[in-house]
């Protein structure tokens, strides 16, 4: 927190290039202009990028549907996929929604604010582009002090989805978001550092007859069950109801592979017997193979999430023509996890 725009060239972020840094890229907690600035953009139907605990968003105002068509655009989005809108208010809440199911209440006690996306039944006044045209919207309460005051200055809810190009891995790092989009089309990125869970959001469908867990993210079942009680739904199923996740995601530059952790070091002998550039992301023990050109052990399930798309971003900085990953058991963090990898890695969803 105590980086200043001034650091010497050695203390520049590695995702950071000197020219980013005290150009579009801010950060409010030492720049309190920032969010002020970020307001005025989004009043005028500009997009700013901003930090919450899950990704970095691409925020517009949700009822302004050309800033959200914006976005569509910026981002290559297929206009099918509905956008989750961020609030920080009970009174937001109500612009949005038509009406809480009992489960809602008990799930925004306690999850909210938090990495949670409950898709509920629309209210009139949301745009038909926001939810792809749905009779239902997706609302959550991010816990990041930044895009809590961002949304508190701004005093109504910002659509905002990831702030990448469809299709690409989610940016944890303000310097991911820079890497995506020219300054001419995104005047500002707000920095509040990396993303705590680095993995996008629960999202759950409260709509239907009994609660369905649509997207795995940093609230797991296990955490959701003993509130609204056995989720609904089959692996799989969830594309039908979820249009998102029918198309492709988190492609990064170079090819994933995914191998259990006995094998991990035969895979990656294999690989680089095959003249290729290798990197291995993982979290169990195991011996350091030799001659990777990025090598990233991790102590734990929650570091491991967090680092799943900066390693994808560097991945590709590297030109590593080989990401060798981990697979974790997909239980608890550990299903949003896999999700994830077996997307990056070209599996269907
Ligand atoms: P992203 O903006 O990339 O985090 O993706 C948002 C996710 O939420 C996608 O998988 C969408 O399909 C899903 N989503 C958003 N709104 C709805 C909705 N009304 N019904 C079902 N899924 C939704
Ligand atoms: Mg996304």
């Amino acid at each position: 927190m105590s980086r200043s725009r001034g650091a010497g060239p050695g203390r520049l972020p590695p995702d950071r290039t000197r020219a980013e840094v005290g150009g579009r890229i801010r950060r409010p907690d030492c720049d309190p202009a920032a969010v002020a600035d970020a307001v005025r953009l989004l009043r005028a139907g500009q997009p700013v990028a901003f930090p919450t605990e899950t990704v970095y968003g691409l925020g517009a105002p949700a009822l302004d549907h050309r800033a959200v068509a914006r976005i569509f655009s910026l981002k290559g989005r297929p206009a099918d996929n509905p956008l989750i809108v961020h609030l920080s208010s009970a009174a937001m809440l109500d612009t949005l929604v038509a009406g809480l199911p009992e489960a809602a209440e008990a799930l925004i006690k306690r999850f909210w604010p938090g990495p949670l996306a409950l898709v509920l039944p629309r209210a009139a006044g949301v745009p038909d582009i926001v939810t792809a045209g749905l009779d239902t919207v997706a609302v959550r309460m991010p816990d990041h002090p930044v895009a809590l005051a961002l949304l508190d200055a701004l005093g109504e809810p910002l659509a905002a989805p990831s702030a990448n190009r469809s299709g690409r891995p989610s940016p944890t790092r303000a310097g991911h978001v820079a890497a995506e989009f020219e300054p001419a089309d995104l005047p500002l990125i707000l920095d509040g550092g990396p993303c705590v869970h680095g993995l996008e959001s629960t999202v759950l469908d409260l709509s239907g007859s009994s609660p369905r867990l649509l997207r795995p993210g940093a609230v797991t079942t296990e955490q959701l069950e003993p509130v609204v009680g056995p989720l609904a739904g089959k692996p799989g199923e969830a594309a039908a109801r979820s249009p998102g996740l029918r198309h492709r995601h988190y492609m990064p530059d170079c090819r994933v592979v995914l191998a259990e952790p006995s094998a991990l070091s035969v895979v990656c002998a294999r690989e680089l017997a095959a003249g290729h550039r290798v990197g291995l992301f993982c979290v169990s023990g195991g011996e350091r193979p030799s001659g990777l050109a990025l090598y990233r052990r991790v102590p734990d399930l929650a570091t491991f999430g967090r680092a799943v798309f900066a390693t994808l971003h560097e991945a590709g900085q590297l030109r590593l023509d080989v990401l060798v990953v981990e697979r974790v058991s997909p239980e608890g963090l550990g299903l949003a996890i896999m999700d994830r990898l077996r997307r990056a890695a070209g599996a269907e969803a």
